[in-house]
């Protein structure tokens, strides 16, 4: 039965992958689609041998380490993952992982994915309590299991299974926080703040914080990785799951193309697949900043259909941004608004960038 059981899963990745590569190339016979209107079975770029290492303005040392480790042959996937884990460990990036802003009940509750461009296969997690990495949940999803999503009490029972450990993620400056923005919420509750004043400043930095690590990575060989994490939005609803774990949305990887990753307001990308978008232009021809302004004047257009999330002048009161590599190692970072960095390494320097924007300030 085990064995029948075995077979039967194996059958059935092996049916996954070889679906997804049956797709991709109708070649170059005539008669066949043209590049305009099926940019993913045309793509005939070799490759060039340059290694890139893409993330979001947290994400230095994440490049850091991911370059470090594509030089040492690592898969992208795994590079890409070694990076955000550096973020997510740490206590003091209050927006992934453990010491991430928690919901608005005070629980952290952690969303990320992860896509591995060769085997066209990808996993994810959402409304994760208690571990600290997702990302490597995540990618247990997408290695152990025949399922590409896990949420919520199904996704902790997964990771304790596969051996996890459990911790409490609320580290004590996220409580603090959490804990005044709920006093100062309403003067109609019982909840009264305390007379000292401390935490004014840092509650003005987060009232409505939100923020993620995306990381995409092409090595050597031409092949292309990315993995988004994140505790999105601090004092959301629980359960509120954002872009970050959906395939499409926070992340997308075409191996025959390019990658993309998106951190900003989850619910403008949920509601245009952006990260796929991305993808998607690239593949028609344009470089990844032509195709993230594309895809950012998009959500824009979109965004007037909603009132609550636009100015006076029409445009988004949101950011959004977006990292992006195609399979040549062209790369791009693109954002909403004029002034937000992204961090790469060309694998000579690893540096910060000014994004491309599609509105600048007033
Ligand atoms: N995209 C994340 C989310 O909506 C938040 C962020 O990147 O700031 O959950």
């Amino acid at each position: 039965m085990l064995k029948k059981m075995f077979s039967r899963r194996d059958f059935l990745k092996s049916s996954v992958v070889f679906g997804a590569t049956s797709l991709l190339p109708f070649k170059l016979e005539a008669g066949m689609m043209r590049r305009e209107t099926n940019s993913s079975s045309l793509q005939t770029t070799s490759p060039t041998g340059r290694m890139i290492a893409i993330s979001s303005r947290n994400g230095l040392r994440a490049t850091e380490k991911a370059m470090e480790l594509l030089k040492q042959g690592a898969d992208p996937l795994d590079a890409a993952i070694a990076g955000v884990n550096i973020v997510e460990n740490d206590p003091d990036d209050i927006t992934v992982g453990y010491g991430g802003l928690p919901n608005e009940e005070g629980v952290v509750e952690l969303d990320a994915s992860v896509m591995h461009g060769p085997t066209h296969n990808a996993g994810a997690v959402a409304s994760l309590h208690n571990i600290k990495n997702p990302s490597l949940v995540a990618k247990l999803v997408m290695e152990r299991t025949g399922h590409v999503l896990l949420v919520g009490e199904g996704a902790l029972k997964f990771a304790r299974a596969h051996g996890f450990k459990e911790e409490n993620l609320l580290t004590e400056k996220s409580r603090r926080i959490w804990l005044r923005r709920k006093e100062i919420l309403s003067d109609r509750d019982y909840w009264y703040p305390p007379k000292s004043d401390e935490l004014e400043k840092e509650l003005q930095d987060y009232v409505s914080s939100h923020g993620t690590i995306n990381c995409c990575v092409l090595d050597a060989q031409g092949n292309l990785a990315g993995v988004t994490t994140t505790s999105g939005f601090f004092f959301k609803i629980p359960g509120r799951v954002g872009d970050s774990p959906i395939i499409g949305a926070g992340l997308y990887v075409d191996n025959n193309i390019g990658a993309a990753g998106s951190t900003g307001l989850g619910e403008a990308n949920l509601l245009t697949l952006a990260s796929f978008q991305c993808v998607n232009f690239m593949g028609q021809g344009l470089s990844p900043e032509e195709a993230g302004l594309r895809v950012l004047k998009i959500v824009a257009e979109k965004a007037r259909l909603w009132p609550e999330r636009i100015d006076d002048k029409g445009r988004p009161r949101f950011d959004l941004n977006f990292y992006l590599i195609n399979k040549k190692g062209e790369y791009a970072g693109v954002t909403m608004w004029q002034g937000r960095k992204y961090a790469v390494h060309d694998g000579v320097k690893n540096q910060f960038k000014e994004s491309a924007y599609l509105f600048k300030r007033d």
